[in-house]
């Protein structure tokens, strides 16, 4: 048994004082408000919970700053996804665990304690299952081991190129599955998971799956969660309005009994009914502000859907830049800068935009990944501490915190970070973070030579 002080920590309620924090076997098993510390506690300023980051794909972070340059004049997503085809073609699923290990070391480092591995890239360079078909999950499974990130392992079901069956493409021969090969990756994935792992599936999306498909990988669910790609480029919304005369997210809510199981992940295009009808659903908006802002995806209509009682949370997806912070101040922003106006994502219950944020997205990521959370007695000791001397904290309040984390750190301003009740960042520095960093640059400098 260990315990944690807090000077000023979030729990459930709000904001508490002197709050002391006992973990036992990797679980909080009580916290206490305006308690003095006891001998023997280690002591900090700021106590968060952990977030969950609910939509990523790790090895894409080894590609992190290469489509940033002007191809042709009209890049856009499709133009990436090429980009993004031609990288993977190469990664071994060596290269695989070390590219997530890194970008789960960072996710970490930055306060993300659970990842949701949207995991697609099963098959070996020319399409082939690998003799052990859930041997690339093997790779993302050895990465969240070695970061300690809690793992929520997301297989991909995917065979079809677009709407309605479309043939796949040569460059997404690697994802590939029907029904039965699927069932079969499902069951050897499972068997690789730690204890603490959740576990779900994700049809891709609706370019990727027919209707008869969907319903039958379902159940392979279990009561894991569901994740899919819906409505990230005006393009996908023109295809499925061809397809069926609906816009994917509606297609999706009139055929597939959507609710508490479901995260829609972007969701970005949406009309004021398919919005409020989401909102009411019980889904988790998957939202991806930086990666959907790096792709030109566009603007999810966050104020409509909070204000509608929707629940959202935030993913990395593209690992272009892994911070939490970052996705939740992108997602603030892009609501001003469509609305031209200040302080968008604030509610008369809490009026603190970043605190409103982190508290919407912890729920969300807690409900997505069907994982524990929150600064209480029974759930996982997954938190985190601020550094309280850094200069943008001084002289706050409760009140402000949040906001000056999120909108006006400069540096890195995560201390410690605890994972499971086990200290992995420390200094802001992940006790892996060495290794993991150096095998990484190896990788990346054969598969760029
Ligand atoms: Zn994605």
């Amino acid at each position: 048994m260990t315990a944690l002080w807090f000077e000023r920590a979030l729990l459930a309620e709000g904001w508490a004082r002197d709050v002391r924090v006992a973990i036992d076997a990797g679980r909080i098993s009580a916290v206490e408000a305006d308690v003095p510390p006891q001998p023997g506690d280690e002591r900090h300023a700021i106590g968060l919970p952990g977030l969950a980051n609910l939509h990523c794909h790790g090895f894409q972070r080894g590609m992190a700053g290469l489509s940033e340059t002007r191809g042709r004049p009209d890049d856009d997503f499709w133009s990436w996804r090429e980009i993004m085809y031609r990288f993977l073609d190469r990664l071994t699923p060596d290269d695989i665990a070390a590219i997530n290990a890194l970008a789960f070391v960072e996710m970490m480092e930055s306060g993300f304690t659970r990842v949701a591995e949207f995991h697609y890239l099963h098959n070996d360079a020319d399409g082939r299952r690998y003799a052990d078909p859930a041997e690339t999950a093997g790779a993302v499974v050895a990465a969240s081991a070695e970061s300690g990130i809690g793992l929520t392992l997301l297989p991909v079901f995917y065979a079809h190129g677009d709407f309605g069956g479309t043939p796949p493409a040569p460059g997404q021969r690697r994802f590939l599955s029907d029904v039965d090969s699927f069932a079969a990756l499902v069951e050897a994935s499972r068997a690789k998971l730690p204890a603490d792992a959740t576990f779900g599936i994700a049809p891709h999306s609706l370019r990727a799956v027919t209707a008869e498909e969907l319903a039958a990988i379902v159940p392979l669910a279990g009561d894991g969660p569901i994740h899919i790609h819906a409505a990230e480029q005006r393009r996908e919304v023109e295809a499925s309005l061809a397809w069926s005369g609906q816009c994917p997210v509606e297609w999706l809510l009139n055929h597939a009994d959507i609710d508490a199981r479901w995260c829609l992940v972007h969701a970005t295009h949406l009309t004021e009914s398919e919005c409020d009808r989401l909102a009411a659903s019980g889904a988790v908006a998957g939202l991806c502000p930086v990666t959907e802002a790096n792709l030109g995806d566009g603007i999810f209509p966050a104020d409509r859907y909070l204000a509608k009682g929707g629940m959202l949370g935030i993913g990395t997806d593209s690992n272009i830049l892994i911070d939490p912070a970052g996705e939740l101040r992108a997602l603030e922003y892009s609501q001003r800068l469509r609305e031209r106006r200040r302080a968008m994502l604030g509610s008369d219950a809490i009026p603190s935009i970043g605190e409103r944020l982190f508290r919407e997205a912890l729920a969300g990521g807690a409900r997505a990944t069907r994982a524990g959370t929150g600064i209480a007695a029974g759930e996982p000791a997954d938190l985190f501490s601020l550094d309280a001397e850094d200069p943008m904290f001084a002289g706050t309040d409760s009140a402000t915190l949040f906001d000056r984390w999120i909108f006006g750190a400069r540096t890195p301003v995560v201390d410690c970070v605890w994972r499971g009740g086990r200290k992995w960042v420390e200094g802001g520095r992940h006790v892996a973070r060495d290794d993991v960093a150096e095998r990484y640059k190896a990788v990346l400098r054969g598969l760029l030579a």
